[in-house]
């Protein structure tokens, strides 16, 4: 099989907030050799590329993406050492993440349970260290074996290279970009404790034991009730992230709103709930100008209830922006990742 080269393809279909206009190149890379042909014909044609895996967190231009986009379809589950009580799963950058970690909780292996129900592959979650319900993928992952798309050579980043942070890791940066993750490493127990401390949680468990398969159906509950299907609504579920602000700033909050919850993060940091700051400080819970909305359900969550442009998007969660820092002198960005057209 050779490299597939499609041309002015619709991106729509491949995201999931459903917007987004042509990419002049779409390949798709199924095996090493394939990855390689088309790091070579980006370097030929002088063009830039983006990899897209389920495109669950990325915001692509009305006018389309100029470059080449590359398909992720990089699979292969296998289970390579085994001790007394832990585990290495090698798991293919184009697997589908969630389906992942349905196998290995079935194969009763502890780790990946709380973040259950996430979409999108498994070599976008070192991108952002995915996280959720007390759970981050730096937590679990040993490391990831990445192609470098100009050098054309492979190479393995151990978690401390992979500069992990909240919804931060090095290859978001610049130095970071030009590397392909193609494999993920990722450290399982035969025997753990849940991590139930989450309020919804706690709630699921009281009087009855949380297994490991109880904990992923649980995950699964509460995220039904708190995300639209993005199978069917367009989303690409918390389109912010939690904001992160010194104690001066928390302190003057605390006064005005006495009731707003916030978490210490460290070095005299504290990490604001933005759901809560929209709902119950903003009041823009289940907000809608048009075919764009906060979800009623979850005001961190935006949908594209219709046929919205990425345009109409951008301004409504610029006005969104513009109303939290009115009311409370946060700054607070976006977790979507904006592509530019080139
Ligand atoms: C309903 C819903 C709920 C969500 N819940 C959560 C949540 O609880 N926690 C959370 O952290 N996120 C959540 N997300 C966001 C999203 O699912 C994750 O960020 C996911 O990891 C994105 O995977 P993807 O394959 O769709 O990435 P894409 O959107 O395709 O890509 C995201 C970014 O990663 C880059 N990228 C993708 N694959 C690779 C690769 N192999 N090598 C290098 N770069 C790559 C892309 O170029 C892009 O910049 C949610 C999204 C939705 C729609």
């Amino acid at each position: 099989m050779s490299l597939l080269i499609q041309e002015n393809i619709a991106l729509k279909p491949y995201t999931t907030l459903k917007t987004g206009g042509v990419a002049r190149y779409v390949l798709t890379v199924t095996n090493l050799a394939e990855l390689e042909e088309a790091a070579r014909f980006i370097a030929e044609k002088k063009l830039s590329y983006l990899v897209i895996g389920g495109g669950s967190n990325i915001l692509v231009p009305d006018e389309g993406f100029a470059g080449v986009v590359i398909l992720n379809q990089l699979k292969g589950v296998s289970y390579l050492e085994e001790t007394e009580d832990e585990i290495i799963l090698e798991a293919g950058a184009g697997e589908v993440f969630d389906e992942v970690v349905s196998e290995t909780v079935q194969k009763g292996y502890w780790g990946l349970e709380n973040l259950s129900a996430i979409p999108g592959t498994v070599g976008a979650t070192p991108v952002q260290n995915v996280g959720a319900y007390g759970v981050e993928m730096s937590n679990v992952i040993v490391g990831v074996d990445v192609y470098d798309m100009k050098e054309l050579s492979v190479k393995y980043f151990s978690v401390e290279e992979c500069e992990f942070a909240y919804r931060e890791s090095f290859f978001k940066t610049d130095k970071g970009k030009k590397y392909f993750i193609t494999t993920v490493y990722i450290r399982l127990k035969k025997n753990s404790t849940p991590k139930i401390a989450y309020a919804d949680l706690q709630k699921r468990f009281l009087g009855e034991e949380p297994t490991l398969v109880k904990v992923r159906e649980a995950i699964i509950s509460i995220r039904s009730e708190k995300f639209p299907d993005w199978n069917v609504i367009g989303t690409a579920g918390s389109f912010f992230k939690n904001p992160v602000i010194d104690e001066e700033h928390a302190d003057t909050l605390k006064k005005q709103f006495p009731e707003l919850p916030m978490y210490e993060a460290g070095m005299g940091m504290f990490k604001i709930p933005l759901g809560y700051v929209l709902d119950k400080v903003c009041r823009l819970k289940g907000i809608r100008y048009g075919n764009v909305g906060l979800y009623e359900q979850q005001a961190l969550v935006l949908v594209n209830y219709g046929d919205a442009s990425t345009e109409e998007i951008k301004k409504f969660a610029q006005t969104i922006i513009d109303v939290v820092f009115r009311k409370t002198k946060i700054i607070i960005t976006p977790e979507v990742q904006y592509i530019e057209t080139k």
